[in-house]
């Protein structure tokens, strides 16, 4: 524990002030996350509603609550309004129970919709041809208490460098054609890069990483 402000120390300087770093604390104790923030970081991510809700009592009220795990619809309720932003919208099944909360609660949700950008069948999120005529036939607009910030995507798993820069480079065209599109000013955001490789993600146009494992250590997902 007391590696995670060397580690962070580290991270820190190879990200630009204008990304943002999500620390992803899924699977570790609350004490982990206070130590990060005593150190500066505000912006944690989360992979399951429960362990959120539970992080979320005990936990600074500052603290801008990323989700970014598989989503469940009947979770949705347990997220909105206290999560800062959902990164996992997968599709828009999603999208129209995260209306239904925020417009029960009179909030506007923040979320950025996923993309599949991976080779892996098991990865999740809207194809290129969906997420083309979710914007081209304006279908937003059946979500008024939805703010569609942007985009998210997460790589394959892989040791080749050319493949993620690759799939980084995709989702980055993806943003700025979906961007002209819809024409609007909250679209400003694309979540890529993870521990392995957000050195790359930076380099290919994220405005968030999130990053785990190397600022935390591994996950022990026997636990709970
Ligand atoms: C777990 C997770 C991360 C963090 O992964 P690390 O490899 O530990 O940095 C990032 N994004 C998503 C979507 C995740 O589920």
């Amino acid at each position: 524990m007391t590696d995670i402000k060397t580690r962070l120390q580290e991270i820190r300087a190879q990200i630009p002030t204008n990304v943002r770093l999500v620390c992803v604390s899924k699977f570790h104790p609350a004490e982990y996350i206070s130590e990060a923030y005593a150190n500066g970081e505000r912006d944690f991510g989360e992979s399951r509603a429960q362990e959120l809700m539970q992080k979320i009592e005990v936990l600074p009220k500052d603290i801008r609550w990323h989700f970014i795990g598989p989503l469940q619809s009947n979770k949705v309720k347990y997220l909105v309004p206290t999560t800062y932003l959902i990164h996992s919208v997968e599709n828009e099944k999603l999208l129209a129970e995260i209306e239904k909360q925020a417009s029960k609660h009179n909030v506007t949700q923040r979320v950025l919709l996923e993309v599949h950008i991976a080779q892996e069948e098991s990865k999740h999120g809207f194809s290129e041809e969906e997420l083309n005529c979710f914007f081209s036939e304006e279908r937003w607009k059946q979500y008024p208490h939805v703010e569609i910030c942007g985009l998210m995507g997460i790589a394959t798993l892989t040791n080749n460098d050319e493949e993620t820069k690759e799939e980084f480079r995709t989702i980055h065209d993806l943003f700025n054609t979906t961007k002209e599109k819809y024409n609007s000013e909250s679209f400003c955001e694309l979540s890529i890069g993870m521990s392995h490789d957000f050195p790359l993600a930076i380099n290919e146009g994220a405005t968030m990483v999130r990053v785990g494992s190397a600022i935390f250590g591994e996950r022990d997902y026997s636990k709970k």
